[in-house]
């Protein structure tokens, strides 16, 4: 099982996260305070990924980051900040963290952080992730496929590599030009206009009511946004 510690000590947050990685398979490790998240890395070492909250009762997240990085450089770090606190982001990536996620996030972006970093520092793991569940939709990276509440939606490659930069991105506005480059490289000279021809039948394909779409939204202007 992959492991991920979730320190947290507002119960109401820890058991929102905990019931999401169970269910994107992951085996969550609960800690309420900084004491007991360093014990628990004591009797888990296989644990791959630890979310820290950074306002707890003993310690502070940072401490408890630095604490862990000390005898483990391969461990991913994600901490959890909150809005207000923007300097956390610069303090938690100087004591060793390796992402942030601001509070509140959507189960959905902090899966997709999670199963971000675990592919990177679980590269020898014997289990590697290869797919990813956001709301109905799961994406498996080994077929290249899309399920969309089990069922398989056709997709031409280039709408699979949209799907995937979406899932990638989960509530960024990712512009058409991103969108462009990323799916069909750099050096394409082609006109932005076939991102929007994508779109659409991407929405024909995977949304409720394609002509009111919810998991592609329109950011007016600039692009797209891929939400659940
Ligand atoms: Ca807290």
């Amino acid at each position: 099982m992959k492991k991920v510690l979730v320190l947290e000590d507002e119960t109401s947050i820890r058991s929102f996260v905990v019931i999401n990685l169970k269910r994107s398979g992951y085996d969550p490790i609960e800690a309420g305070t900084g004491a007991e998240a360093l014990r628990q890395m004591d009797l888990n070492p296989d644990i791959k990924v630890a979310l820290l909250d950074i306002m707890l009762p003993d310690m502070d997240g940072f401490e408890v980051c630095r604490q862990i990085r000390a005898t483990n450089s391969k461990i991913g770090i994600i901490m959890l900040t909150a809005r207000t606190q923007e300097m956390d982001k610069v303090t938690g990536l100087m004591t060793g963290a390796d992402d942030y996620v601001t509070k509140p996030f959507s189960p959905a972006e902090l899966t997709a952080r999670i199963d971000a970093l675990y592919r990177r520092v679980g590269e020898s793991d014997d289990t590697p992730s290869d797919e990813v569940v956001q709301g109905p939709f799961k994406l498996n990276f080994r077929n290249r496929t899309l399920e969309k509440n089990g069922e398989r939606v056709r997709l031409t490659q280039v709408e699979y590599s949209i799907i995937k930069l979406f899932m990638d991105n989960p509530g960024r506005a990712l512009s058409r030009e991103d969108i462009l480059y990323s799916v069909w490289g750099r050096d394409y000279f082609g006109e932005l206009k076939i991102v929007d021809v994508n779109i659409r039948r991407l929405r024909i394909k995977i949304e409720d009511d394609p002509t009111n779409p919810t998991y592609i939204t329109t950011v007016w202007g600039y692009g797209y946004k891929w939400g659940i």
